[in-house]
Formats: C-alpha cells, sequence, structure tokens
C-alpha cells in the first residue's frame, strides 16, 4: 500500500502556547462555505517564521517513533504530505534534517510553491496513487475524502475514535489506521 502522512500535527506538535483553533483561524478561511487557505503576506510571513522556531515545534514523539517501526518493516511505501509553504521552505529543510524524517519516507513532498493546501493534497494523493492518509485537518479530509473515494482517510485528533463518512474515520492514535 501507499501511505500518507501529514507532517504538523501529525509528527510536529504547534507551539505549547498557542491553542489550535487560533493556528486553524489563521491558515483557514472559509468562503460560502468553500475551503480556501491563506497565503500570508511578508509582515505576517516574519512573524510565522518566529512561531516555527525549532524550539517551539517539538517532534511528537509517539508518532515518531510509531513511524520508524512502520518504515523499518518494509511493508508499505510511506510518503509525507505537507502543505508547508514557501516562505517555510528553509525551517522546514532543517527539521527534516535534525528529526531525520528523509528516512522514514519514500518521498517528502511540500506545498513550497504556495497552492491551495486541499488542491496541493489532492494532487500529490492521485500522482502517487494513495491507499491511506491521515492529517489534523478535518475540512481537508473532507474535500479530499470526496475526490478519492478509493482512498482511505484518517482524521488524527485527541477526542473521537468513529467512522465519519464511508472512506472517511476519526482516530486518536496512528495504529488505529491499521484496525
Ligand atoms: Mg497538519
Amino acid at each position: 500500500m501507499n501511505i500518507g502522512f501529514d507532517l504538523d500535527k501529525v509528527f510536529i506538535d504547534y507551539p505549547f502556547f498557542l491553542p489550535d483553533f487560533i493556528i486553524d483561524r489563521f491558515y483557514k478561511k472559509k468562503a460560502n462555505g468553500k475551503l480556501s487557505y491563506r497565503i500570508p503576506k511578508k509582515p505576517e510571513q516574519l512573524l510565522r517564521l518566529l512561531i516555527h522556531h525549532p524550539l517551539l515545534r517539538q517532534p511528537i514523539k509517539t508518532n515518531i517513533d510509531f513511524m520508524k517501526k512502520l518504515a523499518s518493516q518494509n511493508t508499505h511505501k510511506h510518503y509525507l504530505i505537507s502543505g508547508r509553504f514557501g516562505f517555510l521552505k528553509n525551517k522546514t529543510q532543517k527539521l527534516v534534517q535534525k528529526h531525520e524524517l528523509y528516512k522514514l519516507f519514500e518521498g517528502l513532498y511540500f506545498n513550497f510553491g504556495n497552492q491551495q493546501t486541499h488542491l496541493f493534497k489532492n494532487d500529490i494523493i492521485q500522482r502517487l496513487k494513495i491507499d491511506l492518509y491521515v492529517d489534523d485537518d478535518r475540512e481537508l479530509l473532507k474535500y479530499l475524502a470526496k475526490k478519492n473515494p478509493k482512498t482511505k482517510f484518517f482524521w488524527l485528533n485527541k477526542k473521537v475514535r468513529s467512522k465519519i463518512e464511508k472512506n472517511l474515520f476519526a482516530i486518536k492514535v496512528l495504529p488505529d489506521m491499521f484496525s
């Protein structure tokens, strides 16, 4: 199987002092119920580079450890598919080196070309023929699940474990993808 993983909030945590809903509000805007992501302008990019400081972006150890185990089993092909924009390219490359993420995945895909996040991820998922994909962004997953009925999607969250759509499932830990 080809398995895709998001980066932020799956392997790398948000800064502890910023509640998730504030970050989500920063990144996402909704116009008439349609999904749309904000690509920040220069001054805001600088601010956001600061909150991307490595000390504020701690690895999610249990998930990285699980990923190491998966990678060592060599049963599937794993891909990192992250919506991070181009202004985060340097920081992201450092992060990939620091946590040796390149060792865990067949390929790493980033949205450095600044496309709309959902369009970028949809494109990569189709190109790589991804069978399973996990992310923390529920609205994004709803969009992807509709576009890719043969792919199984997993919403990693802290509260619920349930079936949301026929190919979209809420999970609390990564191993639930395989159960
Ligand atoms: Mg994420």
